[in-house]
């Protein structure tokens, strides 16, 4: 009678044949010790948070009894533009596939669950650290507006291990990942490497039938798909783009084909708007460093074309890539704007104060995430006491060096609000306040919360954070 073991699981992937997966155990656990259940995600799958017990996600998720076959996925990917086609599930496998309450196909994806024929080298495990990250992670971005997986569970293992980064052998944990897919660009990258365009067919009439529905009825569904796909990509990055956070791993490995942000390693939200900022230790050259996020994607699309072009006319694959900028150049727009107060305004305004506001972030170096929280806190604190108010630089946070820019800032955005409607004024602070939580996962927060769990073995400051993300204070 575990909810979660009596669940309505549908065999989409597992349908397609062993060409696309091996069948996989889980490793055994000395010890299950749940640390996080994300209650938030039950009721899509029509389960009542107050029902389950915790005990039901240990047996489910850590123990792993009761459901079988594992599914490690196989696929290949360009890891920093290197073609390797050794990779594959190497430390995860699909647990399971169910439809939410939505109608929409979840994937229950564990990552950490032990070795599979595609660890290589690896242990197939995942530390504690890694766990806590990817949880945070995936509950920021959703909150801000990004289209992400999000976890479901995450178990203490018992087991320690080494990693190259880390003094001394450290914990590890199971999580479990609730996402729209896992089958990724890599996944057809593989069946191309394999010269097998008949299961490429295959594998693209499931991703339409599943996850572009409204396409699979119509004639030229192949050539519409990957325009949607284009678009999808355009808009995530800009989503990532516009939340401050920078992905630091864009291997086509971890591109979903659905379009939705998965798979958090050493991600950073920017502490200030630096366009050259570079999350991953490893990555020497800056490949994936902020600013190069949307061009990446882009490319990713480009060698995607590879594969589909077994399918798909060239010229219809050219076409709908070309569409990539101004895609992502709306979605931008639309998400800075909505940082700065406001759902639509007028073209040439919303051009001006944007660029301008990109060069004040950029100069002034000031915290990305602190300017926009200030300035919507400034903003509903003084309209409301002193209609007609002037904002100014100490307003809202110090910017040394830069005042030259932040007044030309102010005196752009007094003269947008005072050419709107002063009723408008209590809708520009509720999107301020909406759209620019004061919780900002920057990497010292982080830190901060493996500090209490690590050194005070307290993980409460890790659910009052989690807790404020969820609630978009
Ligand atoms: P990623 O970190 O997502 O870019 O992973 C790249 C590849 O390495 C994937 O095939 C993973 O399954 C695999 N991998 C990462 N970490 C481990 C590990 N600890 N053990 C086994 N395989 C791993
Ligand atoms: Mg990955
Ligand atoms: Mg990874």
């Amino acid at each position: 009678s575990n909810p979660f073991l009596c669940l309505n699981y549908e065999s989409a992937f597992e349908s397609l044949g062993d060409d696309y997966y091996d069948e996989v155990a889980a490793e055994e656990f000395p010890q299950h010790i749940l640390r996080w259940r994300n209650d938030a995600l039950l009721p899509r799958l029509g389960l009542d948070p107050q029902v389950v017990k915790d005990e039901d996600f240990i047996t489910a998720f850590g123990k792993f009894e009761g459901r079988k076959p594992f599914l490690a996925m196989r696929y290949h990917g360009y890891q920093f533009g290197e073609y390797n086609r050794l990779l594959g599930d190497g430390r995860g496998f699909l647990y399971g596939q169910v439809r939410g309450t939505d109608g929409q196909l979840y994937d229950f994806g564990t990552k950490g669950s032990g070795r599979t024929p595609y660890s290589r080298g690896g242990d197939g495990l995942l530390t504690l650290k890694g766990g806590v990250r990817e949880v945070l992670a995936a509950e920021a971005l959703h909150h801000l507006g990004v289209r992400s997986s999000r976890c479901l569970t995450m178990i203490e293992t018992g087991l320690s291990l080494w990693r190259g980064d880390e003094p001394s052998p450290t914990r590890s944990s199971v999580m479990v990942r609730m996402s729209s897919s896992h089958i990724r660009f890599g996944t057809f990258e593989r069946l191309h490497y394999l010269q097998r365009p008949d299961l490429t067919q295959k594998l693209l009439d499931h991703v339409i039938k599943e996850y572009y529905q409204d396409l699979d009825a119509q004639e030229n569904k192949y050539a519409l798909f990957y325009a949607e796909l284009v678009k999808r990509v355009a808009e995530l990055a800009a989503q990532w783009m516009a939340a401050g956070f920078c992905h630091a791993v864009l291997n086509t490995d971890n591109m979903s084909i659905t379009g939705e942000s998965f798979d958090y390693g050493p991600y950073a939200f920017i502490p200030h708007y630096d366009p050259y900022f570079i999350a991953a230790y490893f990555d020497y050259y800056g490949r994936y460093c902020y600013i190069n996020q949307p061009t990446v994607c882009q490319l990713n699309l480009e060698m995607l074309q590879e594969p589909l072009k077994a399918i798909i006319e060239k010229d219809d694959l050219n076409f709908g890539l070309a569409k990539f900028n101004e895609y992502y150049q709306a979605e931008y727009a639309s998400l800075m704007l909505k940082k700065l107060g406001f759902i639509e305004l007028p073209h040439p305004q919303a051009k001006e104060l944007l660029n301008l506001t990109i060069e004040f972030l950029g100069n002034s170096k000031v915290g990305y995430h602190e300017f926009f929280y200030e300035m919507a806190r400034t903003f509903s604190a003084k309209w409301r006491d002193e209609p007609g108010f002037v904002m100014n630089t100490s307003d809202i946070v110090p910017v040394p060096g830069a005042s030259g820019i932040f007044d030309d800032w102010c005196i752009l955005y007094h003269k947008i609000l005072n050419d709107l409607d002063s009723d408008r004024l209590e809708t520009i602070a509720q999107t301020l306040a909406f759209y620019n939580p004061k919780t900002a996962l920057l990497r010292p927060v982080i830190e901060s919360i493996w500090e209490a769990i690590f050194q005070e073995d307290n993980w409460q400051p890790f659910y009052d954070l989690v807790k404020q993300i969820q609630s978009r204070q």
